[in-house]
């Protein structure tokens, strides 16, 4: 068989990622430019997988978009939710998935998968920043560390706080008056942390979680996250190095599928 490479382009709210694949299995290049939709990232992550796998655009036997801004990219072959990616990648990834949770830059999902690796049902939260990476980007702002440090913060916590507020606007008064009691900030980053899995268990709970389940987005490598929501739903939960690349891989993956072989 001669090779068929086929490429997924995830425009996320906060991110842009790329993937190239090889024959529908094997990722030959892959990119993630930090910012998304309406900015010079979509081009420039496309630009940095073609650049590593030392293809041209003219390779590529189909290109398929997802994401919050996959509108606007017109020069693609097609485009598909990103609910369809997600659960195509974590199928991909992890066979026995049941239950996919996609916590992203703006919204949150949870996704039901058959044993046949179709999306049977879904809950989101796309209507409020509470319990999605948005309101992990404000809080990481208030209290002055970077947002790959919250996991590691929070798991030296030795005496966690309850942020009461829902709202995003009242959870970031709240924590500005906990650091004005001088709590630690390792305290307040995992009270954080079990805010954002208190939304996130509620949604799951929506559609039902069974295993294996399954973390994708950007906050999965949040590992605070990840511990707080397995202690909320009382299971183990998968995360894949590729967890960000999710949307971008089943992209990719169901561009296989598409193209005209
Ligand atoms: P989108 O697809 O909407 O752009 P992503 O799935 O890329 O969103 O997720 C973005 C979110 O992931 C950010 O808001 C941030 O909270 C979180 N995130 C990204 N990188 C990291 C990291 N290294 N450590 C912890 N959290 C991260």
């Amino acid at each position: 068989m001669s090779e068929i490479f086929t490429m997924g382009i995830d425009v996320g709210s906060t991110s842009s990622k790329c993937i190239i694949l090889k024959n529908g299995k094997e990722i030959v290049s892959k990119s993630m430019i930090p910012v998304g939709a309406g900015t010079s990232g979509p081009r420039r992550v496309v630009e940095a997988v073609l650049r590593e796998s030392k293809l041209s655009i003219e390779d590529l036997s189909y290109i398929l978009a997802t994401g919050y801004g996959r509108h606007m990219m017109d020069w693609v072959h097609s485009e598909m939710s990103e609910l369809s990616c997600h659960a195509k990648a974590a199928y991909f990834l992890y066979p026995n998935v049941r239950t996919v949770i996609d916590i992203g830059g703006q919204d949150a999902k949870v996704l039901r998968i058959s044993p046949q690796g179709m999306l049977t049902n879904f809950a989101m939260n796309d209507k409020c920043a509470a319990g999605t990476g948005r309101f992990l980007d404000v809080m990481a702002r208030v209290i002055e560390v970077e947002v790959d440090d919250l996991g590691v913060l929070s798991a030296q916590s030795t005496n966690v706080i309850n942020i009461s507020s829902t709202c995003t606007v009242f959870a970031e008064s709240e924590v500005i008056s906990q650091l004005a009691q001088n709590t630690h900030i390792n305290d307040i980053v995992r009270g954080i942390h079990r805010s954002v899995a208190g939304r996130v268990a509620g949604l799951a709970k929506r559609v039902g979680v069974e295993d294996d389940v399954v973390m994708t987005g950007g906050v999965a490598k949040n590992n605070g996250v990840v511990v707080a929501l397995e202690e909320e739903l009382y299971k183990k939960i998968h995360v894949s190095p590729l967890a960000q690349y999710a949307g971008a891989l089943g992209a990719a993956l169901y561009a296989f599928d598409k193209r005209e072989s």
